[in-house]
């Protein structure tokens, strides 16, 4: 197995991933063929409205989707997932890769302290015995910034506050090493200053433990602050792929830039009115023929009709338009890249001259 702390290598590979739930209404196609990467010591934001399809395709890399259809590959360090038993996959959750949630004190036993829930994960990957799992648990809140870890460690969930419980959660998730960290909104719950500090933590820890981390938001502001990578999703489809900086300056699709226009600015004066895409997002129970945006999008609003039949009639396929952004539009707002021409051998040889 490769391995997972060289700079570039792929840790976390998903091709065509597709994830389909049958419920009494029919099928939901929650996922829908998106492909990603996460390499070691970098983030991926991964952004959409609720019901994109981030979360889902989050539990899929974690195996956590057992009454769902899943295909496609999803490959941890050279190692394919998707054949896993529940149990194999069982090993690797904690050990392989972690997942932090939203809500800590529903992910936290009420009943055991923190420090025995910490100890108990390294007790199950490891074997430890008791009092150094306990040692090692005490080690962790203090890494993770928990001030008097070793009495804190003695207290249950919910005698620490939301940012400690945050914290806690980092500190379980990182207990036995992972190489992925899977963040889903980890920070949705807490204000704005211990936001700040559970976002400066994660990357902290992801610097020095090279870490890959995806991190599931909808919030534009942390993808901004964290991430090397974006994957926008809609409609359980990738959208747009590409460097943040890219995505911040030069959005391509429509929808991302539907996104970022609704970001409220500084000089935005007071009674201005909140900037919204206007329209649903579209329900996953019936077969899209052609873009999801589709009926949102003030570009195909505008297009010719021949381009607005292709916009609902024909599913836009990821193009590459420049070095790392990949975009799923018809009538993209960049230019799409397009390889260069091979010149006849005689202009090739002039131009080598030439240089
Ligand atoms: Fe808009 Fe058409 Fe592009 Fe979809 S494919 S985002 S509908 S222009």
């Amino acid at each position: 197995m490769p391995s997972t702390t060289e700079p570039g290598v792929p840790l976390l590979r998903v091709r065509d991933l597709k994830v389909a739930f049958d419920t009494p209404a029919g099928t939901v196609q929650a996922v829908d063929g998106v492909s990603f990467t996460v390499e070691a010591g970098s983030t991926l934001g991964l952004v959409g409205e609720s019901g994109s399809g981030k979360s889902v395709t989050s539990l899929a890399v974690m195996g956590l989707h057992q009454r769902a259809q899943v295909s496609g590959s999803i490959t941890l360090a050279g190692q394919e997932l998707l054949p896993l038993t529940d149990h194999q996959f069982s090993r690797l959750r904690g050990r392989k890769m972690a997942m932090v949630f939203q809500d800590p004190l529903s992910a936290l036993h009420p009943a055991y302290t923190v420090g025995e829930q910490i100890a108990e994960a390294h007790r199950h990957h490891f074997g430890t015995r008791r009092r150094a799992a306990r040692r090692q648990a005490v080690d962790m809140l203090g890494e993770v910034g928990i001030p008097e870890p070793a009495r804190r460690a003695g207290e249950y969930p919910h005698q620490f506050s939301g940012g400690m419980r945050q914290r806690a959660m980092i500190a379980m998730a990182l207990s036995c090493e992972p190489d992925l960290l899977i963040a889903d909104e980890p920070t949705t719950a807490l204000d704005v200053t211990v936001q700040a500090q559970i976002l400066e933590l994660i990357a902290r820890v992801q610097q020095e433990r090279r870490l890959g981390v995806l991190m599931i938001t909808h919030d534009l502001g942390v993808v901004a602050r964290v991430a090397n990578d974006v994957l926008v999703m809609y409609g359980g489809r990738a959208a747009e792929q590409a460097p943040v900086d890219d995505l911040f300056l030069r959005p391509a699709h429509p929808y991302t830039r539907g996104l970022l226009e609704s970001l409220p600015r500084l000089d935005d004066p007071d009674d201005a009115p909140l900037r919204v895409i206007p329209g649903s997002p579209p329900s996953l129970a019936a077969p899209i023929s052609g873009c999801p945006f589709a009926p949102r999008c003030p570009q195909a609003e505008r297009a010719e009709e021949l381009v607005r039949a292709r916009c609902t009639g024909e599913r836009p396929r990821p193009q590459e338009h420049s070095s790392g952004r990949s975009v799923s539009c018809h009538l993209p707002l960049l230019p799409a890249v397009r390889p260069r021409p091979a010149l006849p051998h005689s202009e090739d040889d002039q131009e080598e001259k030439t240089r």
